[in-house]
């Protein structure tokens, strides 16, 4: 049995019943790190001595017969952007390329506290900024196992391809932009990024605030909701954090979805999408219609300038966080520079590659007195539309779906000298986040040259219930069972 392709749940039982023990599971993953790893580049820091002694804990807990997680004894590789106490946290950057945090984010401790196994720390674009994973300071992009001459998607794209290639039972990436989603349709698994605010940003270093989520990559969508369970709630050393009970999601999984009103964007399904995606689309539209659900088109107008708008207020937001890495307190520090001044340029100038100063210089100038009202105000406002026009979907129908990309995994290094072609790789993940909404991106088929299609399911604030249980059931009725020949 290939214990590391099975899924959480699978592994949870098997655990349980004594069939397996931690140990053999992270074994198995151990090897195939070992086997893959160098082919793919998903992992900055491998942690597999700390994950024996966490899997040995596992087992004796077990052996003692004490009740256990969901979540006990699983292998999973966390994103390089947040905190683990004593564990290196790069952002894939030589600015922080021997960071060390002093504390865990939440979400790493209540990951300990259901005594999950820690693989390692995941790559990803730089600052999470990228839709390829080709940002990366450590080695070169992340590869994609389908076909290790395309990018992963970005930025979580280490969390993705690490779970796609079975060298990490899940992972946890962050989605700023669709940066849980995109990865996961480019590799054929499950991205969920949950409500704002419903799982703590507490030590996930920031990027754009307003819209940093951080979310689970999984193979299916039980342990999506495994995972959304164990990591979310209110936590108070987070301002935006939301303070509503979390409900048992699996609850909701097996569901139907008989009368369920699903709205197909137009916006995101038609212009600028590829063909591969648009069958994808119209294969989950018509399951979704025999199961079923109503199926009918929507507009949302405001959604031809989201893409726009995301750019300018993350690139903004991106701007002021990152004045924090002056090269004083941590992080890369040009030793040389004769005043301070120079220290700050200097540190700065060397210390983040040319992406992220793209964007630290766009988000700068979009703030900047003269620019304000016409851009960073202005963005404000259309995302103020966008919300509205959300709002009155949600009025109508319960879900909104559409292509979690325009197109599929694309050939490392094709769109990296056209920074605007990247970013339109966005074009239909960035809205969720605009939003706030819950969005989840499940696998729905191969395209003709074998690559994995995503399909989104959005939901409004909070509705983490729909998402899943949609995504559960169009699971179920599509049995994607394929897997990357690596
Ligand atoms: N690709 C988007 C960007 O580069 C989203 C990134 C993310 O979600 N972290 O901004």
């Amino acid at each position: 049995m290939d214990l590391n392709y099975l899924c959480a749940h699978q592994l949870h039982k098997l655990l349980k019943d004594k069939q397996v023990k931690s140990v053999e599971i992270l074994d198995s993953i151990a090897r195939r790190i070992h086997d893959v790893d160098q082919k793919l580049n998903c992992y900055i820091t491998k942690t597999l001595d700390l994950a024996q002694e966490q899997a040995e804990q596992c087992d004796k807990k077990i052996a003692r017969g004490e009740d256990i997680g969901y979540l006990a004894g699983i292998p999973v590789g966390i994103k390089d952007n947040m905190c683990t106490k004593g564990i290196n946290t790069t952002c894939s950057s030589r600015m922080l390329r021997n960071f060390q945090p002093v504390y865990d984010a939440t979400v790493i401790s209540r990951l300990k506290s259901e005594d999950y196994v820690l693989t390692g720390k995941l790559n990803l674009d730089e600052f999470a900024m990228g839709s390829s994973s080709e940002n990366c300071f450590f080695g070169s992009a992340v590869k994609n196992p389908w076909d290790t001459d395309r990018v992963a998607g970005g930025s979580s794209g280490g969390s993705a391809a690490t779970v796609a290639a079975g060298d990490a039972i899940c992972s946890l990436g962050s989605d700023t932009g669709g940066s849980v989603r995109l990865p996961a349709s480019f590799c054929g698994v499950v991205g969920m990024k949950p409500t704002y605010g419903r799982v703590s940003r507490y030590g996930l270093i920031a990027f754009a605030s307003s819209l940093d989520q951080i979310g689970p990559i999984t193979r299916d969508v039980r342990d999506a909701a495994i995972m959304l369970n164990a990591l979310c709630g209110y936590d108070k050393k987070d301002s935006t954090s939301i303070a509503e009970p979390v409900p048992e999601y699996t609850q909701y999984l097996t569901q139907g979805l008989k009368g369920l009103k699903v709205g197909v964007i137009d916006e995101l399904s038609l212009e600028g999408i590829e063909s591969d995606e648009k069958s994808g689309l119209d294969r989950s539209v018509a399951l979704l219609k025999e199961m079923g659900a109503e199926v009918e088109t929507v507009s949302l107008p405001s959604l031809k300038y989201a893409l726009s708008v995301y750019y300018i207020l993350s690139a903004s937001e991106a701007s002021a966080n990152l004045a924090r890495f002056d090269g004083v307190r941590y992080g890369w520090r040009d030793k040389k520079a004769e005043s301070l001044r120079e220290m700050y340029r200097k540190s700065r100038s060397q210390g983040f590659g040319e992406e992220v100063k793209r964007r630290i210089m766009m988000g700068t100038y979009c703030l900047s007195a003269g620019h304000y009202g016409a851009y960073y105000e202005k963005a404000r406002k259309v995302r103020t539309l966008i919300i509205q026009d959300f709002n009155d979907a949600f009025l109508k129908f319960d879900v909104l779906v559409s292509p979690t990309s325009p197109s599929t995994a694309f050939k490392v290094g094709e769109r990296t000298k056209d920074p605007w072609r990247m970013y339109m790789t966005d074009k239909c993940a960035s809205p969720a986040n605009l939003a706030g909404l819950p969005a989840i991106s499940i696998p729905v088929g191969l395209s003709g040259e074998g690559l994995p299609i995503g399909f989104q399911i959005m939901a409004d604030i909070l509705r983490e219930d729909l998402v899943l249980k949609a995504a559960y059931n169009l699971e179920q009725a599509l049995q994607f069972k394929h897997r990357p020949k690596l």
